[in-house]
């Protein structure tokens, strides 16, 4: 949230400045070292959202850079193949059932 602050500063006071929020102020490593607990919205005392930078920032990577985490790209495939974050079918979704 601070470095939002800073870089939403640094636009005012500096436009000419390229630097971006990501990457400048805020690390990827940062970015996605979130769990998204969802603890500091409810926190805040003056009800600002930090999540949602940080989900907008993770869309824009994912959607416009193709930029997801190599876990997150596998997930997500398996998504779209699956319809469950797993890499199994769902004809065998249920084995589980008769493993002894
Ligand atoms: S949701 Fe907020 S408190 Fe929770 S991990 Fe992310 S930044 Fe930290």
């Amino acid at each position: 949230m601070m470095a939002t602050r800073d870089r939403v500063e640094q636009v005012m006071n500096e436009p000419k400045n390229t630097q971006t929020l990501l990457d400048g102020w805020i690390s990827r490593e940062e970015l996605w070292a979130c769990t998204t607990c969802n603890a500091c919205v409810e926190a805040c005392p003056l009800n600002i959202d930090p999540l949602d930078i940080i989900q907008q920032i993770r869309q824009y990577l994912v959607m416009e850079e193709s930029a997801a985490p190599a876990s997150l790209n596998t997930m997500m495939n398996n998504v779209e193949n699956n319809a469950a974050p797993w890499a199994y079918p769902q004809a065998d979704r249920g084995l589980w059932t008769t493993e002894n």
